[in-house]
């Protein structure tokens, strides 16, 4: 049991300050804080409203160490939940050790002038988190998150050992628009305009971006074009997991979508360098962001369901056998619940599972952790009572 202190009042800062004070039973006091209050305060209206619990609201740079550290000591928490952006991670985790504060987040970190994203930077806190005695849960959204948690599951439950891992990530929503990303623009379009990769016998095989492509059949939706990218899940789980072979990771993209994003790179809307203009500095995918509709208001008209699971196929009892698990979220259903769409859904229910786990001390020990490290089972048992209930499937066709 403890305080807890949200950073990061978007999309997924909604949905987890609702279902923080869903949970309000181990989070003993709430404070939602983002660099916009005002953004916080309609939030913590929305929560008030909808569960009856008040949540505290602050301003907060997360940029600024010193501006965090003056915040954590004055609420001090047990633990914080950053939802903010990547680029963020590291000025908080180092105020972290510097006030003695625990630490979750969904993303791992990448420099704002490099779209390049991998754990070194994290996992280089280790010793210090460690020796302080304090827990950093690193990437407990849905994935990375949940995909390296059902990888848990089954590598615990269903196999003796896994040699081969697809994550595949499928959104069948409609929001009714031309073009817009599901999160944060800005990260979203680094992530998906970068060259593909994927872990093969010992080694990472890099592709163009979107070269290799193929239809899944998904449950409850159908065949949708999916697409190799390379997303960050992966070089946790095939260091933790050495028995895997071959980790990839799909993800359905339209069209539509496709089209737009070739437009956008070629006419230089991609770029995360500055350029001048009318005198002044801007970053084009940054303005980009502000003209794009805003993820965390897609919500209202947004239909469909997003299906992401893990296609696994590996050796139990001397046996081959395929297993699939996933979940399929509905964008309404999140919607009429948080006010948010599916994928914050799916991002914020899996931070809040996390922070419930370190408040009952099932998923608290000194140091510097990704997901799949932890005891898969009590997070298992919470996904199907907080909205994000899972099925599996053995021995079918996986397509892959
Ligand atoms: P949004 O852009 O909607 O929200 C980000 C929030 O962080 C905004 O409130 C923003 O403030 C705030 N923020 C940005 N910079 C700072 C700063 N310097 N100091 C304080 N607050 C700041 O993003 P999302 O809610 O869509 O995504 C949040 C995180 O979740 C991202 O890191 C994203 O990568 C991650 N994510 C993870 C997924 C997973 O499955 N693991 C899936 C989807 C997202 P302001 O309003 O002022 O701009």
């Amino acid at each position: 049991m403890g305080k807890v202190l949200i950073i990061g009042a978007g999309g997924v800062g909604t949905v987890v300050a609702n279902k923080v004070a869903k949970n309000n039973d181990v989070f003993t006091e709430i404070m939602l804080a983002s660099r916009t209050k005002s953004k916080c305060d309609v939030i913590a209206e929305d929560v008030k409203r909808r569960t009856g619990v008040t949540i505290q609201t602050a301003q907060v740079d997360a940029d600024s160490v010193p501006e965090l550290v003056a915040l954590f000591n004055e609420f001090k928490p047990k633990l914080v939940i950053n939802v903010a952006l990547p680029y963020q991670d590291l000025t908080i985790m180092d105020a972290c050790l510097e006030c003695g504060v625990n630490y979750l987040d969904t993303a791992n970190y990448e420099p704002i002038d490099e779209a390049k994203f991998e754990y070194s930077w994290q996992w280089a806190y280790q010793d210090r988190f460690k020796e302080a005695g304090l827990t950093a849960i690193l990437g407990c959204g849905f994935d990375p998150g949940v995909t390296s948690i059902f990888t848990a599951h089954a590598a615990k439950h269903h196999f003796d050992e896994i040699h081969y891992l697809d994550i595949v990530d499928c959104n069948a929503g409609d929001h009714g628009k031309a073009f817009a990303t599901n999160f944060n623009p800005e990260i979203n379009i680094r992530e998906v305009t970068q060259k593909g990769k994927y872990w093969e016998n010992g080694e990472w095989v890099e592709t163009e971006p979107h070269e290799i492509h193929k239809p899944l059949n998904y449950p409850n939706i159908g065949p949708k074009e999916s697409y190799l990218i390379y997303h960050e899940e992966l070089e946790s789980l095939v260091k933790n997991f050495p028995t895997i072979k071959r980790a990839r990771f799909w993800m359905t993209f339209g069209q539509e979508y496709l089209t737009h994003l070739r437009v956008i790179q070629n006419i230089g809307m991609a770029r995360i360098d500055e350029v001048e203009y009318n005198g002044q500095k801007i970053v084009p995918i940054q303005f980009l962001k502000a003209v794009l509709p805003d993820p965390g208001e897609l919500g209202e008209n947004y239909t469909g369901e997003t299906s992401i699971g893990c296609r696994i196929r590996g050796i139990k009892d001397g046996k081959e056998r395929t297993y699939y698990i996933y979940n399929n979220c509905s964008h309404q259903a999140a919607f009429e619940e948080t006010g948010a769409q599916g994928v914050s859904y799916t991002t914020g229910v899996p931070a809040t599972i996390g922070a419930r786990m370190f408040m009952l001390g099932l998923w608290s020990k000194p140091g510097v952790f990704n997901v799949e490290e932890f005891n898969p089972d009590p997070f298992m048992d919470e996904l199907n009572k907080q909205g994000l209930p899972w099925h599996e499937q053995f021995d079918v066709d996986l397509e892959l």
